[in-house]
Parts: structure tokens; C-alpha cells; sequence
């Protein structure tokens, strides 16, 4: 819990989703009011590290806005939370929106804003603008403080470890490995990460995960080649290190590739969540 650049401030609110580390919720400062970036757990106890932050170290100052970077409960889970106890606007990406409602409004409808990318938010002396990066989920969203070229960066790039494309979640790997890529053009110098530590050299560390993915699919590639065709028999070949509670994991990125090269014409399904052939 600290201001690590002046007028941002990192809340810790502990670990996420299965091998996540610690999650991170931002508090942007202006000259009028202040916004959060992601919303924390729905848990009350969870929030409390939150809203004791805002009122005790800061002094309370007018909320402008609760912004989530994407439906998972670690960053969206707080929202009724916050919007009850400081008076904040909710927005969200407009593809995420629902979920969020559902599962996070307690039968209200939370979110204030539907977000579809290029908004600004205007907290006096700083404005923050939504940056739309689908493939984590569909609705994944990146908040940029332009004034000091900070990329708030939500799960779409991590701190450490590699963000789970969720299919089953309205992801797609085609959409992350481009909403990586157009990063590269927003002149960022720093992202802040929703989960472990803050990167400093935002293109090398671009250019490591596009890389990292593209080796990734040349595997799948191979493997489709050599007449294998079922996820678990690749899952084997390719996640033998893995942890058994992370091969769900491992599955989704699996299905992830597969289905970005069913959409380039490069594989063809055979059945639903099961296998692939070449195409
Ligand atoms: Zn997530």
C-alpha cells in the first residue's frame, strides 16, 4: 500500500485466481477527484483495505470513478462495494458488462458506463483513457494516464507468470496477441499490472509474450502435423511440468490456439472441446 508515482497509489488485496500473485488495485489522483482502477474482491472484508486507504490516507476525496479492467472477481468483484460506500460511477468493458451485473450488481445494474475503448475520464488536472484490448475476455479494457504515459494494464499483461486466454469467456488469442501488439504504439513507459510487479520496459516485455505465444501455436502447429488430435494427448506432450490444479488452465490456452488456427483455416475441429485435426 503506497503512492509508487506521484498521485498513483498501489492496494494490495491479495492473491487472485489459481496461482495468480497478488492483486493490485490502483487509486489515480487528480486535482478534482480520484478514480480507481479495478474494484478488488466482492468479500466486505476484502474491500476494507480499499476504502480505509481512500478515506484514512487520503482523506476522502469525490470518486469520479470505479474503473474494471475485466469481469474476473479478483478486479470486478468489488463494484457495489465501492459504488455504495464513495458514490462512484462504474465502468466497464461493454462486452464484460453483463457478467459483471449478474454476478456482481446483488440484482442491481452496477455498471454506470459500457465501455468500447478510446473514453477519457476527466479527474482535473489528469485524464484517463480507456484502452480496448479483447482476448483475456472480450471485454478486457486497459486504462492509460497519458499525463505520465502509465498503462494500467488489468490482467492483459501480468506482472509475472501468462495470462489465461478464457474462450469459454469470450477470449480469443488472435484478439490478445493483438491487443499486445497495439501497446507497442500507445508510448507507455511503465505498466501497472493487476497482479505482481510493475514493468518497466513495456516493448521488450511486449515483444516477450507475442513471442512467447507465437512459439506456443508452432508447437500445436507440430503437433496437428504429426496426427495428434486430442487436447489431452497434446495437454501431455506440452504441460508435462505442469501442476495438475493449473492443467484446467493449460486447457484453455490450449483451446485458445487451437481455435485461433481454426479461424486462419489452419485446423478443423473435430468435436467440441475434445480434439483437432489438421487442416
Ligand atoms: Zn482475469
Amino acid at each position: 500500500m503506497a503512492e509508487i508515482e506521484p498521485g498513483v497509489h498501489r492496494i494490495g488485496v491479495g492473491g487472485g485466481e489459481v496461482g495468480a500473485p497478488e492483486t493490485n488495485i490502483y487509486l489515480v489522483q487528480g486535482s478534482k477527484s480520484v478514480a480507481f482502477i479495478d474494484s478488488g474482491f466482492p468479500e466486505s472484508d476484502k474491500a476494507e483495505p480499499l476504502l480505509r486507504y481512500w478515506r484514512e490516507t487520503l482523506g476522502a476525496p469525490p470518486v469520479s470513478w470505479v474503473l474494471v479492467s475485466h469481469l474476473h472477481h479478483e478486479h470486478a468483484g468489488g463494484v457495489k462495494l465501492l459504488k455504495d460506500a464513495t458514490g462512484a460511477r462504474i465502468g466497464a468493458g461493454a462486452a464484460d458488462a453483463a457478467d459483471i451485473n449478474r454476478e456482481f450488481g446483488a440484482g442491481t445494474k452496477v455498471i454506470d458506463l459500457e465501455l468500447i475503448g478510446d473514453e477519457t475520464f476527466d479527474l482535473g488536472d489528469r485524464t484517463i483513457r480507456a484502452i480496448a484490448t479483447p482476448g483475456h475476455t472480450a471485454g478486457n479494457m486497459c486504462y492509460f494516464l497519458e499525463d505520465a504515459g502509465l498503462l494500467c494494464t488489468g490482467d492483459h499483461v501480468m506482472g509475472q507468470g501468462t495470462v489465461v486466454v478464457r474462450t469459454d469467456q469470450g477470449g480469443s488469442m488472435a484478439d490478445h496477441v493483438a491487443s499486445l501488439r497495439l501497446l507497442k504504439d500507445l508510448g507507455a513507459n511503465k505498466m501497472l499490472s493487476g497482479h505482481g510487479p510493475e514493468v518497466t520496459d513495456v516493448n521488450a516485455k511486449i515483444d516477450e509474450l507475442v513471442s512467447h505465444r507465437e512459439q506456443r501455436e508452432l508447437q500445436f502447429v507440430e503437433l496437428l502435423k504429426d496426427g495428434v488430435t486430442t487436447i489431452d494427448e497434446m495437454l501431455r506432450r506440452l504441460y508435462r511440468d505442469t501442476p495438475e490444479r493449473l492443467l484446467t488452465l493449460a486447457r484453455h490456452q490450449a483451446i485458445a490456439h487451437l481455435e485461433k488456427l481454426r479461424e486462419e483455416g489452419r485446423a478443423v475441429l473435430i468435436e467440441e472441446d475434445i480434439s483437432y485435426r489438421q487442416a
